[in-house]
């Protein structure tokens, strides 16, 4: 670690006081309250942005729209070569950037470059992808007509993003949506309003350096009304929405009203089952750092470990042993395991679920709390632990945005699998086994019914290859690899007819 954090946000030009509503090279002025942003690592304050106010809103979705017009019309691999320069600009920013995603957010500081190194990686991906959103040919049923598909971009689409991945989560959408000729309006968690600001001054210096119209990149910094505002808004027709279930019903609810298109990343409730034919070597370390990485603050944390009887007693006392060597500290320490949970409320959530943990019976198995003291300043510090349940818990039931796990016994694999599939949320899961038979049967029809199905790898860390999201209450939408993209854009099917006569499809005859 090269440089400290006034260093990082010196370099990324994040003052104390922000413009929190930009355009691209324009930052607005709005009377909009001022966000402060205090880092969970040592409750200092880091900086402040200005929310946005109606008027700032106005002024940048007009100017989306405007720019929109003109962007669409850029070739897509000219777009694609932005987006690969700012990938570059990203990997000359990563280590300021991890450090103030690191601080801001509260993850470790490889998380941090980790997170940054996402964003590079869907550059990369998204320069590809630019040369292709290929479309279909397909047969006519009439002679000399010819038939395909093609991909136009759809808009200006609109980016509401959480504050656990401060940053990764909004560029997943931005640089598939800008190599798709969609233009975006960003409107950042106030939990994390810097990071925003960082991330339109790197992408500034790469579009003005390129002459990318005003209005391709905006931010509008403010709270839920803000969002809000985003999804009633006729002028975008693409509402990208990541956050808590309670957010995506609100947003969903708005914008079918209108019928635009909602595209949801919501929250999970993510099990690893562990079979009597697991390598528990590889059992253990999944579970670990999938209920404690991020201090449990990942939507696909692991947050219940569906453990077979035969092999129940040793998981749990190595677990046990294991959760006794967690170093719980300053993220930015690389010797710690374990930082804070993003603020106060949330330390005030897992206390409650712990509390209604035991209320319905549980077991506490490594006991949580609050740390105080020296390092732990912040008040946002809190102790992993461990709770025997029953599935059907109402507690069990609901995402606990806290590093809890829960342990539950199984007999055979069917109920299992029935347990593991026994919630609201359809995110992320995981099957421990060496058993052929156990592993398709969890990936088959019959099997995990969750958007991301893994085998002998834990619950979080996904690639940006494949089509991230998930079933159920966690929304249903699909961001970053695979055909994500298609999201971006609106099909058309255009049947071209070549010949000298006019004939009707399904032989329908109409003649004067
Ligand atoms: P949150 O729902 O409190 O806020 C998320 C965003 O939605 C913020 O920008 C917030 O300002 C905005 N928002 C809140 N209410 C709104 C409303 N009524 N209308 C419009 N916008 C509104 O979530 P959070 O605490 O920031 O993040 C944690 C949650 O996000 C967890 O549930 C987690 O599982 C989920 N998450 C899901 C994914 C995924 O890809 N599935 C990824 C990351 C986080």
């Amino acid at each position: 670690q090269k440089f400290g954090i006034q260093e990082a946000l010196s370099s990324l030009g994040v003052k104390k006081k922000n413009p929190g509503v930009s355009t691209g090279s324009k930052w607005l002025k709005s009377t909009g309250a001022l966000i402060e942003s205090f880092s969970p690592v040592d409750g200092k304050l880091i900086g402040a942005v200005y929310e946005a106010d109606e008027k700032a809103y106005r002024q940048v979705v007009e100017k989306t729209t405007q720019a929109f017009k003109e962007w669409r019309k850029w070739p897509a691999p000219k777009r694609g070569e932005v987006v690969r320069q700012v990938g570059e600009a990203l990997r000359k920013y990563k280590e300021p950037l991890g450090k103030l995603v690191s601080y801001e957010m509260g993850k470790s500081y490889t998380e941090g470059l980790g997170e940054v190194q996402e964003m590079i990686d869907i550059c990369d991906f998204a320069v590809g992808l630019s040369r292709q959103l290929h479309g279909l040919t397909m047969h006519s049923e009439r002679p000399q007509h010819r038939m395909y598909e093609q991909w136009h971009p759809l808009g200006p689409v609109g980016i509401i993003t959480a504050f656990n991945f401060p940053v990764a989560v909004w560029s997943w959408n931005a640089m598939l949506a800008w190599v798709c000729g969609d233009t975006c309006v960003w409107k950042p968690s106030e939990k994390t309003p810097l990071c925003s600001i960082a991330c339109q001054n790197i992408v500034n210096e790469v579009f003005e350096r390129m002459g990318v119209p005003e209005g391709v990149s905006c931010v509008v910094n403010g709270g839920a009304q803000v969002g809000q505002w985003l999804s009633a808004d006729e002028n975008i027709p693409l509402i990208s929405a990541t956050g808590s279930v309670r957010m995506g019903k609100a947003v969903a609810r708005t914008v079918s009203e209108r019928l635009g298109r909602p595209l949801l990343e919501l929250g999970g409730n993510n099990a690893i089952i562990i079979t009597a034919n697991a390598d528990l070597d590889i059992a253990i370390r999944g579970a670990l750092f999938g209920a404690v990485g991020t201090a449990g603050q990942r939507c696909t944390t692991t947050r219940r470990l569906i453990v077979h009887e035969n092999v129940y007693e040793e998981v749990k006392s190595r677990l046990v042993n294991a959760y006794g060597k967690l170093s719980i500290g300053n993220p930015l320490d690389p010797a710690n395991h374990v930082g804070p949970l993003i603020d106060k409320q949330a330390v005030k959530m897992y206390e409650d679920a712990l509390r209604k943990v035991k209320k319905e019976g549980g077991r506490i198995l490594v006991q949580g709390g609050v740390l105080s003291g020296k390092g732990y300043e912040s008040g946002c510090y809190v102790k992993p632990a461990i709770a025997e349940v029953e599935n059907e818990y109402e507690i069990v039931q609901q995402e606990t945005f806290a590093p809890i796990l829960y342990l539950i016994r199984f007999s055979d694999i069917e109920e299992a699998i029935g347990m593991q599939n026994g919630v609201k949320q359809g995110l992320s899961s995981s099957i421990m086994t060496g058993s052929m038979r156990e592993m398709e049967l969890f990936l088959s029809a019959d099997g995990s019914d969750c958007g991301i199905a893994n085998v002998n790898i834990g619950t979080s860390g996904a690639e940006i290859g494949g089509a991230f999201g998930g079933e159920k209450e966690t929304g249903g939408g699909r961001e970053s690899g695979s055909d994500a993209w298609k999201v971006y854009m609106r099909r058309q099917t255009n049947t071209i007819n070549y010949g000298d006569t006019l004939p009707l499809a399904q032989g329908i005859k109409f003649a004067i």
